[in-house]
């Protein structure tokens, strides 16, 4: 059987007449209906914040953004509504349709909705993989010219153990690997048959639709998988994603899909803390000494807020009071360090790359020029920089204002950031 591409050509999913004549498209289908239980927290795991973008809007990009997948249609939660439609905005998708108590059952009402459509391929994806490629729907798609279901997996390299099931469990024996394989998603098939296969095992629980396929007598070819295209299903797993996208983007430059953008943003942060007793200031980190001290709550470090802010700026999250309150007895005395090096995992975590930063301090003393060379060392060591992607400056302000007066320090910073965001709605 030959995959084509829809009759009207159109790439990215968007709808198409059903049942008419000309070739059967491929499609694909999305099961977003589970719970994701082992995940904590209120919202499903497809559903949760992955550099910018919720889960399931990077697992969908694939097959919209694929030219011979002619319609993608999610099948997913009741309760989920809202969310589903808030993570699509804007994308050319089929209205999605409920699943139901199983996995199994979501797939089936899925395939059942896809029958007006006549396809003559699906392909099957779990939500929680947002990293399917290309690469991937291609080799899943060309296996399906010869046998009626293909799946991508990876061979089973670890030496596999069972255990006796106790609480301290021991090993009972060791399991022969040789040719075992770790299955993945999407599972490709051709659609009559995988429908006929899965109205057939109603009921049965089965763990993927591999497993359909099998028990109804198909054949079913493995592919090679992609260790990228894991499957989120912990607190780590997310933090993982959450890294090797922060990674890919670092190292490209560009987003993971044709669709994203990338951009580069520049915000700003200023920070005022006022001098009283004491014998030191804590400035970008540094402690110099001084015949005054900086009052604050925590360190009363300027440079380090002003940056702090700058950063956080960058992907609008707010200012440092939001995150670190000065009515929390936990930052008494706080070294600023961790409120800048917070800012810098928040950019992180949301897909960018500090590009540079740049203080300014404002007083009439100390000098900071003493000290400048240390201060860029240690903002440097904060965010995991290089040295040279930082600038540290001092002025004054010509005996003018509160600074001129020996009233207090302040401190301008800029950041610069390159982050890839997801296509606007
Ligand atoms: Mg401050």
């Amino acid at each position: 059987m030959a995959i084509v591409p829809a009759s009207n050509g159109r790439a990215g999913g968007a709808p198409m007449a059903s049942g008419g004549p000309g070739p059967r498209p491929c499609v694909a289908l999305i099961v977003a209906a589970g719970r994701g239980s082992r995940l904590g927290g209120p919202l499903p795991k497809q559903y949760r914040d992955l550099a910018g973008a919720p889960v399931l809007r990077h697992a969908v990009r694939a097959f919209l953004d694929h030219p011979k997948v002619a319609a993608t249609r999610l099948v997913i939660h009741p309760d989920d509504r809202a969310l589903y439609e808030a993570a699509v905005a804007g994308l050319a998708l089929l209205p999605p349709v409920e699943g139901g108590a199983t996995r199994q059952d979501s797939v089936i009402r899925g395939l059942e909705s896809l029958a007006e459509l006549r396809p003559e391929a699906v392909l099957i994806h779990d939500a929680a993989r947002p990293f399917v490629d290309r690469a991937l729907v291609d080799r899943v798609l060309a296996a399906l010219a010869t046998t009626a279901g293909a799946i991508p997996a990876l061979p089973v390299v670890d030496t596999l153990k069972r255990g006796d099931g106790g609480e301290a469990p021991a090993i009972v024996g060791t399991v022969e690997r040789a040719h075992l394989w770790r299955a993945q998603t999407p599972q490709g098939f051709h659609y009559d048959a995988i429908l006929a296969a899965h109205r057939a095992c109603r009921g049965q629980e089965l763990t993927d639709d591999a497993a359909v396929a099998e028990r109804a007598g198909l054949t079913v070819a493995l592919v090679v998988g992609d260790e990228a295209n894991f499957k989120i299903t912990s607190e780590e797993d997310l933090a993982r994603a959450d890294e090797d996208l922060a990674r890919r983007r670092s190292r490209t430059g560009i987003g993971t899909s044709a669709s994203a953008r990338e951009e580069t943003r520049t915000a700003c942060g200023y920070d005022v803390h006022r001098l009283g007793a004491g014998d030191h200031v804590m400035l970008c980190g540094v402690r110099v000494p001084h015949a005054a001290g900086l009052v604050g709550h925590s360190d009363a470090d300027v440079g380090l807020h002003a940056l702090t802010d700058a950063l956080l700026g960058t992907i609008a999250a707010g200012d440092i009071g939001q995150h670190f309150p000065p009515t929390d007895a936990r930052w008494r005395g706080a070294d600023s360090a961790q409120f800048l090096a917070h800012a810098g995992q928040l950019v992180a975590g949301a897909g960018g790359v500090i590009v540079f930063v740049d203080v300014t301090l404002v007083c009439e003393r100390p000098k900071i020029g003493p000290h400048r060379d240390a201060m860029r060392r240690r903002i440097a060591t904060i965010l995991g920089l290089d040295v040279a992607r930082i600038s540290v400056k001092a002025t004054t302000t010509e005996r003018l204002g509160f600074t001129g007066r020996k009233e207090g320090i302040a401190a301008h910073a800029v950041a610069t950031v390159r982050l890839v965001v997801p296509p606007s709605p």
